[in-house]
């Protein structure tokens, strides 16, 4: 008795999408490179916070 194998899925850590994880999921556990792309975008910019006082901008009057 073999269970047919049921195709794991997981969620988007971006979208929430499923996501199936298998081969063609290439960005797994994303959906998309693009939400890949957001995830580490956010995670970036968490990390290495550019201080805003490092431009001088001339802004008098
Ligand atoms: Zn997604």
């Amino acid at each position: 008795m073999t269970q047919p194998a049921a195709p794991r899925v997981v969620n988007c850590p971006t979208c929430g999408k499923p996501v199936s994880w298998s081969a063609e999921s290439a960005f797994r556990p994303f959906c998309s490179e693009r939400c890949r792309n957001i995830d580490l975008g956010a995670w970036a910019a968490e990390e290495y916070r550019v201080p805003e006082n490092e431009k001088q901008s001339s802004n008098e009057q």
